[in-house]
């Protein structure tokens, strides 16, 4: 009768990812982070695919921007 207490315990981390920055890794943004390493503006941006997971914009930003502002507008 024994459990497997040790299961969940590889790796040795501290918990809660390795997040350094407490400001949002976006280009320019500098605000507070509120998910991962994004405010809440930009974690919008993450979801949509405006920016990568470093905050970098991909070559047709400007294309992806536009839809998302329209797409904003009408919901
Ligand atoms: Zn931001």
């Amino acid at each position: 009768m024994s459990k497997d207490k040790g299961a969940k315990d590889t790796g040795g981390g501290g918990g809660g990812g390795n997040v350094v920055s407490m400001n949002c890794c976006v280009d320019k943004c500098g605000k507070k982070v509120d998910r991962m390493a994004f405010c809440t503006e930009h974690f919008g941006w993450f979801k949509e695919g405006l920016v990568n997971r470093a905050g970098q914009k991909p070559s047709d930003f400007d294309k992806k921007y536009q839809a998302y502002t329209t797409k904003k507008k009408v919901a």
